[in-house]
Parts: structure tokens; sequence; C-alpha cells
């Protein structure tokens, strides 16, 4: 039997972007765990999508994910998210960070899939602090954990986007390419995401590309410069957000 993958992302779309290797191919081993509801409280990300209030944006987001799921026949009962709001994921990481853990005592899943480590999204790198620190809490244990994976996001490459390779070499990276109709299948469950279009655009669709994750230090600034989330001014600054995981960790 094959053992279970378990993928924890911190907004709907972000599984498909960044595993659709997986769900593609082993559809029915895995687990997704997304640490926010895509729903933010800033009024104009949702006031634009045409929605009432944060919790209708969420919503929307979710009916959004369950369809581009089922493109994959990934079910309903393999997806659990957490009721954090988009952009808060840092400042709550005490709960990303217990919640992960217990997904990982429950599943026990060989694999774990995060976000690297890059100043792209401060959701993004909170993200992958909790998954980095309940591993380390269960091998404090004893136990040997998942081993644990990363694919490439976004992040500033001179003040600009960029979304075709990891911030800087670290251990070797595996590249996927999709097959024209896996290709379109993952196509179509991007399309799904409606609310999404404008950032999905920036994302080639293959090859898909992850590698094992480093070691990071997360109350060290990425890299050098601006970050992604500060030029675009996303509520954060890097000292924020290493002030949080300082003291989660
Ligand atoms: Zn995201």
């Amino acid at each position: 039997m094959q053992q279970e993958t378990l993928i924890v992302v911190a907004h709907p779309d972000d599984e498909t972007l960044g595993c659709a290797h997986e769900l593609l191919r082993r559809p029915d081993q895995c687990r997704i765990l997304h640490t926010t509801d895509g729903g933010p409280f800033e009024e104009r990300f949702w006031g634009q999508a045409g929605a009432a209030s944060r919790e209708e944006y969420a919503v929307r987001r979710r009916a959004e994910l369950l369809a581009a799921m089922r493109v994959f026949g990934v079910e309903e009962r393999q997806l659990e998210m957490l009721p954090v709001p988009d952009r808060e994921a840092a400042r709550q990481l005490p709960l990303l960070i217990a919640e992960v853990s217990a997904r990982l005592r429950a599943f026990q899943p060989a694999v774990v899939y995060t976000h690297p480590f890059e100043g792209g999204h401060p959701d993004h790198d909170a993200t992958a602090l909790a998954v980095q620190r309940a591993i380390a809490m269960l091998q404090a244990e004893g136990l040997a954990g998942p081993e644990r994976r990363e694919f490439t996001g976004y992040h500033a490459r001179n003040g600009e986007f960029y979304s075709d390779g990891f911030l800087y070499e670290a251990n070797a990276v595996v590249q996927v390419p999709l097959a024209k109709p896996e290709a379109a299948q993952k196509k179509a469950a991007l399309d799904c995401y409606a609310s999404q279009q404008r950032v999905i655009a920036r994302f080639s669709l293959s090859p898909q590309r992850w590698r094992i994750a480093p070691l990071y230090d997360f109350t060290m600034r990425p890299h050098a410069g601006p970050l992604y989330y500060e030029i675009r001014k996303m509520g954060y600054r890097f000292e924020d957000f290493a002030a949080v995981a300082a003291a989660a960790l």
C-alpha cells in the first residue's frame, strides 16, 4: 500500500499550483490542509470580487477549491481548512503548529509538501514554519516524521515577481514535466479558481518543481532587499514576521 501524502498550503489554489503532480498521479493518497480560509479582512480584496463580506468571499473560494479538486478526483473528505483569515496565518502560528502536529500524528504521512520560505507571502512563510516546527517536535520525541518537501512558489527577484524557481540553491530540485493531458487537467482545475485568475496567470503550467526542504531560520530575512510581500504592502514587514516567528519557536 502506498503511504499518504499530506499537502499543507496557505490558500485555495496553492495545492494545484505546487502539487499538481501528486494530485494528478495519486489523488486518493493525498490529504490537504489549508492554513487559511482564503478570505482576507481587507475589503478591497473581497469587494473587488463582488462579495458582501470576507466570509462570503471565503465561502466562494471554498466552492472553487471543491470544484478544482473534483477535476483530480480528490474528495471533500480529503480536505481540511483552518478558520484563519487570509493574511493572518503568521499571527496564528501557535494554532498552525498545533493543527499541523495533530494531522502528522493522525495521518502519519510519508511525505509532507509545503511552501518554501522566500518572503513571497506571509501566509506561505507561516505555513512553512508550522510544518518545519511540527516535524521537529515529532523528531524530538524520537519519531522519524515525514519527509519534508517544498515546491516552488514566488518571491521578489530584482524587485519583481518570480515564480520559475527557488530563491536560492539548496537541495537538488526534482523537475516533473506534465504530459499534455496532465497539463490540460491542471489547467481545468486552475480554471475553477475564477477569483484568482490574475495571479494564476503568472505561473507556468509545467514542469512542477520540488525539493527536500532545507532547515530554515525563520527569524532571518530570507533575502537582502525588500521581500515581495513588503513591496506589495501585504500588511507585514519582515521584522513583524520575525517577531511572531521568534515567539512561536
Ligand atoms: Zn498562496
